[in-house]
């Protein structure tokens, strides 16, 4: 595979362009086109350059090869990257905008038991321009451009660890977030991690004020480590002061995925550990009823049941929230549709 022109922040690509001998207008009227998610064939340069470019380049970073819509709205996409390689994303309509959860690695090493991304190892890291061409692409795709996007909000909570592909992620962060491109807050985007300890640290110190999401699951270490083998590694004890270190330098509070599994998690004494863990810290705790994905043999709970486990957290003085569950007739839960699509290979 050749190189992709997206990975490049603005000033590198100037510097590319300059080393082609080329004028710097060239520079911002191709950053300009990529960034409106256009191919390079796309954007009217003169065709010396075009094959300077195609010598080391891909014309195409990223292409949306299958969308599925949910009777809700919720989008569900499968995109082929320039390699032959297959990931999946989601766009969530809210009132307040629309969010996109990307996905930052071909597959997953982590081993989680409830989620689908994992099924077959890990494939590869994804590059900084390949996660930007996800947003770029569903931006384009809905209309929006610079001065009015249609995507407005991020997850990393597609296929992935995050954090297990640290320097990519963060040069992510930087040039979605670059004024003269998509431009789309730090502020606006949630990174999720099943919480590799010293890349919290070391993304706390980056100072880019992005949401930090644990994926958290259990109360204990010895529950946690039966459905995330990282928690052999990591205890939920070093989790939090990591957590803590965080707000401590970005002053944002934090959040915890908790996804409800039936005789896993979910039972009264889960709900006084949370409480005992979390309680008075600055932080915020998502449900999600598990959604059930059919390679594996776990099982979710009623939502009466959920909500009654929200209430306790609710008494026990968490601030916590039951997301309402979308896009689950498309497959919405991580790595489901490129697993069918694998498998249909
Ligand atoms: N690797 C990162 C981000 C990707 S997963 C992480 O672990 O946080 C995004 C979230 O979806 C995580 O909280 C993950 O635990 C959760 N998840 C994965 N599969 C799921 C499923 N089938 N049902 C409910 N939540 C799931």
């Amino acid at each position: 595979m050749k190189k992709i022109l997206q990975d490049l922040s603005f000033t590198e690509l100037e510097n590319l362009i300059s080393s082609f001998g080329e004028k710097p207008f060239r520079a911002k009227q191709l950053y300009t086109g990529l960034m409106q998610g256009k191919k390079i064939s796309q954007i009217n340069i003169p065709a010396p350059l075009r094959e300077k470019l195609f010598a080391e380049y891909e014309d195409e970073a990223i292409r949306i090869i299958q969308t599925l819509t949910s009777s809700d709205g919720t989008e569900k996409y499968l995109f082929a990257l320039a390699d032959g390689n297959v990931i999946e994303g989601v766009l969530m309509k809210y009132k307040y905008g629309n969010t996109q959860c990307v996905s930052t690695q071909v597959g997953c090493r982590m081993g989680c038991k409830f989620c689908a991304s994992t099924l077959g190892g890990l494939v590869r890291n994804l590059t900084s321009g390949e996660i930007l061409s996800q947003v770029l692409a569903v931006n384009a795709l809905h209309g929006g451009n610079l001065s009015k996007r249609a995507v407005t909000n991020i997850v990393l909570m597609g296929s992935g660890e995050p954090l297990d592909n640290y320097d990519n992620v963060i040069a992510f962060l930087k040039n979605v977030s670059a004024p003269c491109g998509i431009n789309i807050s730090a502020r606006n985007i949630s990174l999720s991690t099943c919480g590799l300890v010293p890349k919290i640290y070391a993304l706390a110190d980056e100072q880019i004020p992005v949401n930090l999401t644990i994926s958290l699951h259990q109360t204990t270490d010895e529950g946690r480590a039966r459905t995330m083998p990282i928690a052999k590694k990591y205890t939920i004890s070093e989790i939090l002061k990591a957590c803590e270190y965080y707000f401590e330098k970005t002053g944002r509070r934090y959040i915890f995925e908790y996804s409800l599994i039936s005789g896993e998690n979910c039972d009264e004494e889960h709900a006084e550990g949370l409480i005992k863990l979390l309680k008075g810290k600055p932080c915020h705790v998502n449900l999600i009823r598990l959604n059930e994905v059919k390679e594996r043999d776990l099982k979710t709970i009623t939502e009466k049941e959920a909500y009654r486990f929200l209430g306790l957290l609710e008494k026990g003085g968490l601030s916590a929230t039951l997301r309402r569950q979308i896009g689950v007739d498309i497959g919405g839960a991580c790595g489901q549709l490129r697993a069918s699509y694998l498998k249909n290979e």
